[in-house]
């Protein structure tokens, strides 16, 4: 049987204490069967943890524990029974320059502690237009699992982001998504041997979702500013979840 398609809500550095307890009143009426994954601030992780959902980190450190003040280790994570981190996000890759190398150390750790990760790549919107992407996304992908094996890479999900895509309500055709997934897809076959699931994220709403949701190969979402709106993400949810 086909997996069930998921739906990742990145939420950011978005929401206040009070603001989250809203949401928590929203989403806590619905069960979810492990198709949604909340990724809060580290800092509410705790609200959600142990309610049913599947929980994750927007990212971890790129290192396993010691003097870095700031960060959280993939161990720290799992103990707290965290079940995703998210990797290699644009703005983790932009904003604090992380390398493919990086990527790569950190999903290591991850799956070292049994988590699973969600692998963000994507291009910008200058190597879309020089017809780069699918170079850049086949070195992000290679890069970022090569000495894994088929076991560790079952733990792994791609997201697949196009940078000129995130926060700008701008969405590549459904054609597109198809191919750009079925591509790197390929690229993972030809790694490992094996089925990866493949997210899209990039201006996925409650009014595009439904659209979206004919897109043949794809394994689900990655969702960031409409998950912080309780509502409209349960929206996105019903839509996929009810297919
Ligand atoms: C993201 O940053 O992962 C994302 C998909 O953002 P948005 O949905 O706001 O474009």
């Amino acid at each position: 049987m086909a997996n069930k398609k998921i739906v990742v809500g990145n939420m950011k550095m978005n929401l206040t204490a009070p603001e989250i307890n809203k949401f928590l009143k929203v989403i806590e009426k619905k069960k979810y069967n492990n198709q949604v994954v909340f990724c809060p601030s580290s800092l509410y992780l705790p609200y959600f943890i142990g309610k049913g959902y599947d929980v994750g980190i927007q990212n971890i450190a790129a290192y396993e524990n010691g003097a870095y003040t700031g960060e959280v280790s993939a161990s720290q994570a799992k103990s707290m029974h965290l079940d995703y981190a998210i990797i290699g996000h644009s703005e983790r890759r932009e904003y604090f320059k992380e390398t493919d190398e990086v990527v790569h150390q950190k999903i290591s750790l991850a799956l070292k502690e049994n988590l699973k990760v969600i692998l963000c790549i994507g291009e910008t919107e200058e190597e879309r237009d020089s017809l780069k992407t699918y170079k850049v996304l086949k070195k992000q992908v290679t890069n970022a699992l090569k000495g894994f094996d088929s076991k560790e890479l079952k733990k792994v999900t791609i997201a697949y982001e196009p940078i000129w895509a995130i926060g700008t309500g701008r969405v590549p055709s459904n054609d597109e998504i198809q191919d750009t997934i079925s591509f790197i897809k390929e690229i993972v076959k030809g790694i490992a041997s094996i089925n990866i699931s493949v997210l899209y994220g990039g201006s996925v709403n409650e009014k595009n979702i439904t659209t979206l949701n004919q897109i043949e190969s794809i394994d689900g979402y990655l969702v960031g500013g409409a998950s912080t709106k309780a509502e409209k993400f349960m929206k996105i949810i019903e839509v996929v979840v009810n297919q």
